[in-house]
C-alpha cells in the first residue's frame, strides 16, 4: 500500500491550488472541435447553442459546471481497496470549469427524467419498508429491480460532459451532440489555430 502511495506523489502536488495548471496560455473561453468531441482548457464558455439539439439556448436554462477527469491508472489502486481508488482519485483529478446550456425544451425534457429518479428511489425506499415489513422475498426482488434502475437513472441524468482524456492542461470532452458541434455559432467561436490553444 505505501508502494501506491508513493506513486501518486510525483503526479501532483497535494498543495497547490486546484487550478494551478489552468493559467500560462490559457485563452478565456477557448475551445476546439475535434470530431465528435470538444477541446478545452478550463474555464471554458460555450456558446449559448442547446447542447443536445443546437437550438437557441438564450431562453433555456444555463450550468456552470466543474467536471473531472481521473487518470485510467487509478483503479489499480481497487487492488488495494475502494478506499485508495476515492482518495487517489481526489488526489489526482484534473477539473475543469464549463459553462453551457440547454434549450428550453431539451431542459424541460431533462427535468421530466429527473422526476422520473426521484420516483424510482422513493418507491425502492417505500418497497424496501413494505419487503422488511412482510418479510416478501418477491418484494425484496422488486427492490433489486427499483435499485438497478435507479443507477441507470442517475446515470442518464448524470453530468452532460464527460472528459475522455486530458494532456498538457487540454481536456477532451464527450456529450456535446452534432446539431452543437456543427452549429455556425459554435464553429465560429472555436479556436482553429493549434498555437492559439
Ligand atoms: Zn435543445
Amino acid at each position: 500500500m505505501d508502494s501506491d502511495e508513493t506513486y501518486i506523489v510525483p503526479e501532483i502536488n497535494p498543495f497547490a491550488s486546484p487550478m494551478a495548471d489552468s493559467g500560462v496560455g490559457t485563452q478565456e473561453s477557448g475551445y476546439r472541435i475535434q470530431g465528435n468531441k470538444l477541446e478545452a482548457r478550463t474555464p471554458v464558455q460555450l456558446p449559448k447553442v442547446c447542447i443536445h439539439c443546437g437550438e437557441d439556448a438564450n431562453q433555456g436554462r444555463s450550468f456552470a459546471r466543474t467536471i473531472y477527469w481521473t487518470p485510467p491508472w487509478i483503479f489499480l489502486l481497487l487492488l488495494a481497496g475502494p478506499i485508495f481508488v476515492i482518495i487517489g482519485s481526489m488526489l489526482v483529478r484534473k477539473p475543469l470549469k464549463i459553462d453551457y446550456a440547454l434549450c428550453q425544451a431539451c431542459n424541460g425534457r431533462r427535468k421530466i427524467r429527473l422526476a422520473a429518479v426521484s420516483l424510482i428511489w422513493l418507491a425502492l425506499l417505500g418497497c424496501m419498508i413494505w419487503a422488511l415489513a412482510w418479510e416478501s422475498g418477491v418484494l425484496g426482488l422488486l427492490c433489486l429491480f427499483l435499485f438497478l434502475a435507479g443507477i441507470v437513472g442517475l446515470i442518464l441524468c448524470g453530468e452532460h460532459f464527460k472528459a475522455t482524456s486530458h494532456s498538457s492542461g487540454v481536456f477532451q470532452l464527450a456529450g456535446a451532440k452534432a446539431p452543437f458541434l456543427e452549429h455556425p455559432l459554435v464553429l465560429r467561436h472555436s479556436v482553429d489555430g493549434e498555437d492559439a490553444f
